[in-house]
């Protein structure tokens, strides 16, 4: 699993950058809502909701 080996961060330090009014934004990979990313962005593009969630659920559990 190539999950970060350090405490996540409420935002990944990998997020692609916010799309630019006018590019189609890509869908999230978790629930298919559209998100704030651009279609071409690298990696797995997640919605606000769906960051959130991974990111309560990353978080250092002990
Ligand atoms: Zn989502």
């Amino acid at each position: 699993m190539p999950d970060d080996p350090y405490c996540a961060t409420p935002r990944p330090a990998d997020a692609p950058a916010p799309a630019r009014p006018g590019e189609p934004m890509a869908d999230c990979v978790l629930c298919g809502e559209p998100t704030e990313y651009p279609a071409d962005a690298p990696g797995a593009p997640q919605c606000p909701r769906c960051e959130w969630q991974q990111a309560q659920r990353g978080a250092c559990s002990g």
